[in-house]
């Protein structure tokens, strides 16, 4: 006998619905679940394989303590008393703390919790960092709300689909597959990206820009428009500011048509044309991903995409707004739960006190004054051995792949005189830490995790976890517990968190979990307990404190290292729809695995011939920072000048190679765009 339980999927930020097929008490397959308006039953490789790594023999199965030097196990009470310890005698606001934006929203919110409260330290920040915090500051600082202004299904609606970096198709691609219905109902669709993936091939223009070149492609769009006088003026005058200085920039003669051509590498007749249809069609939706944001200019791309929007009015319209496609499963919720430095739940400034004693009179004691460091700060902090942060507690993150110039990653741990590490399988970083916690993953444990549409969906339990394994809030509770916060820390269950997320968090006000019972779930804001979610943001006005929406002039900046004699081509990278980030899960799924379980090298034709590189030659890419060696993978399918490699595979790590440098508003790398050399090693 089996049966089904509905959760939602592990991967990405699209949040697809399916059904776990449970036999004998064990997860034992997936199957559709038809009702969830998500994707109608649909599910993309990833999902329909969502299964297989959960009872995979790598899992962790009970607490392993460093004794030796070496990783051995241990007892919960032996492992929980260890750690407790530590953190009783270690200075307060020394400990940085990394979220996970795998887990639930209920075990985010009590890591930021107990970050905040029990370990006394501000310093606490997740993986929409290095992903996707460009969009959560860039739009907050236009709209006043860091999230996609519309939802999945709206773009089925759209006349005009603008997708800018990214590879949507492998990527969400049950997001693009509304886009391919769009498509089919008539819309036309622009990509801009350097490489031909999957939907550029099946753009009505392809657009092969140069990687960095984003705002002079989008200043051009914008000045052509602007020329032809295709702008919205209803729109602009009664709803946004700051639109004259917008103009002033855009209008500067290195926009010109020309002059973005040969900024941009890409003819200016179909820059001409992308202006004319996102301007002239009845609506557009602009969709991005982390080809925009993973740059040092992150935030000024994505204020110069709600400039275009803003400029032709579509925002707050069906079919329109301004769409950032997130990366995991719940790094929307990770962020709406205030697991970043600056912000409590429901982005309540961290720096304002009243907001502080307002979670101190919640949450029943004192609460760090803030904001903290960044995820890439902390790390900057240890390299430098500042002292500033003296350990480390890790949730399902594994910073020894995914940051930038990863190489130098372990020797700043190694500054840490204590490292925790929760997670389901032995990572990079949980290999050299001092305690590793074995936690309950997909399929063991209840709560919710939010879209990328704000979407607050239930996750459900379907099977006991493996071995010993813990739900990520309970082992913080225990924690809590033996030091002295058990009664801030007493929920009985992951509901009891979550009516607590919604006492402290607006947008999540009225929800419940029998409200998030429905396969339609609700999207936020949700204000009371009668209200019925908000599925497409800034209607009528914006929520900034006069409701506007804010241009800003948005100068071109060209990537922070650019080709030169001795690196001569830009290196760029993404995902493949097999994988899904480091791969900690996908290369447990033996059906994934089978259709791809190695990195490649993909090069023009062009530059092959230059560097003397034949299909499946070995070659060593180095840049600045470091070398990996790998297959070729000779494509005319990528523009000359670019070379790009996918990110999953550990033992060719894209962060060798990538680029330090930072955005100065929210701090995230420029993994996108670094110059590289390669030569030929071997056959
Ligand atoms: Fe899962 Fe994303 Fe694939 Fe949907 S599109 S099945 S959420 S990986």
């Amino acid at each position: 006998m089996f049966h089904y339980v509905p959760t939602t999927c592990p991967y990405c930020a699209t949040g697809c619905g399916l059904n776990l097929v449970v036999k004998d008490g064990r997860v034992a397959d997936t199957a559709p679940w038809h009702r969830s308006p998500v994707n109608e039953g649909k599910l993309c490789p990833k999902g329909a394989h969502a299964h297989e790594f959960i009872n995979h023999p790598d899992r962790l199965t009970t607490p392993l303590v460093r004794k030796a030097g070496q990783l051995v196990p241990a007892s919960w009470d032996e492992a929980l008393g260890l750690v407790a310890a530590k953190f009783r005698s270690a200075p307060p606001g020394t400990t940085a703390c990394l979220s996970s934006s795998r887990a639930t929203n209920e075990d985010n919110y009590v890591f930021q919790k107990f970050a905040r409260t029990v370990l006394a330290s501000p310093h606490i920040d997740n993986c929409a960092r290095l992903c996707h915090s460009s969009s959560v500051t860039g739009l907050a600082m236009v709209f006043g709300s860091g999230a996609m202004t519309n939802s999945f299904d709206d773009i089925e609606l759209s006349k005009c689909i603008f997708v800018i970096g990214s590879n949507t198709l492998e990527n969400h691609p049950l997001v693009g597959r509304r886009v391919i219905l769009a498509r089919q109902h008539g819309a036309k669709l622009i990509v801009a990206d350097p490489r031909r993936t999957p939907v550029a091939k099946q753009a009505d223009l392809h657009l092969p820009l140069l990687p960095g070149t984003d705002v002079a492609l989008l200043n051009a769009m914008m000045r052509e428009i602007l020329r032809q006088g295709w702008e919205d003026r209803e729109f602009i005058d009664a709803r946004t500011t700051g639109f004259a200085a917008m103009k002033d920039e855009v209008m500067q003669d290195r926009y010109s048509l020309e002059n973005a051509a040969k900024t941009c590498g890409v003819p200016a007749a179909d820059i001409a044309t992308a202006a004319s249809w996102v301007a002239q069609s009845p609506s557009c939706s602009l969709l991005f991903a982390m080809g925009i944001t993973q740059h040092a200019v992150g935030v000024d791309n994505v204020r110069s995409c709600a400039n275009l929007q803003m400029l032709t009015g579509n925002v707050g319209n069906p079919g329109g707004g301004v769409n950032p496609l997130r990366g995991q499963n719940n790094v929307q919720g990770a962020c709406d739960m205030g697991c970043l430095p600056d912000v409590f739940p429901g982005y309540q400034k961290v720096a304002d006190p009243e907001v502080r004693k307002k979670f101190e009179a919640a949450w029943g004691c004192a609460v760090a004054e803030g904001p903290g460091l960044t995820h890439t700060e902390m790390i900057s902090s240890l390299e430098a051995d500042t002292g500033a942060i003296r350990s480390m507690y890790v949730m399902g993150e594994n910073p020894v792949l995914a940051d930038p110039g990863c190489g130098n990653v372990p020797e700043a741990l190694r500054h840490l005189d204590f490292l925790v590490v929760q997670d389901i399988f032995l990572s990079e970083t949980a290999a050299l830490a001092d305690v590793v916690f074995p936690v309950a993953g997909f399929g063991e444990r209840d709560g919710t995790q939010t879209s990328a549409e704000r979407r607050v969906q239930r996750v459900r339990k379907a099977q006991d976890p493996v071995g010993e394994a813990k739900p990520d809030w309970k082992i913080l509770c225990d924690i809590a517990a033996r030091l002295g916060f058990e009664k801030q820390f007493s929920y009985a269950d992951s509901d009891a968190i979550f009516r607590e997320i919604a006492s402290v968090t607006p947008q999540y006000a009225g929800m419940d979990y029998v409200r998030l019972d429905r396969p339609e779930a609700l999207q936020w804001p949700c204000l009371s307990s009668d209200h019925k979610g908000t599925p497409i943001l800034h209607r009528d006005r914006f929520t900034t404190p006069d409701g506007k929406g804010i241009f800003t002039p948005i100068a071109f900046h060209p990537p922070a290292e650019v080709p030169d004699a001795e690196y001569p081509l830009i290196f760029t990278n993404g995902r493949s729809i097999w994988h899904w980030h480091w791969g900690s899960m996908t290369h447990r799924s033996p059906s994934l695995e089978r259709e791809l379980s190695g990195a490649w090298l993909e090069i023009h034709p062009d530059d092959a011939r230059t560097a003397g590189v034949r299909d499946d030659d070995v070659v060593r890419v180095s840049s600045r920072r470091g070398s990996v060696e790998l297959p070729a993978r000779v494509s005319s399918a990528i523009r000359p000048g670019v070379v790009f490699m996918p990110i999953h595979f550990g033992e060719s790590a894209v962060n060798l190679l990538t680029n330090t440098a930072l955005d100065p508003f929210c701090r995230i790398p420029e993994f996108k765009a670094c110059a590289v050399k390669l030569e030929k090693v071997g056959k």
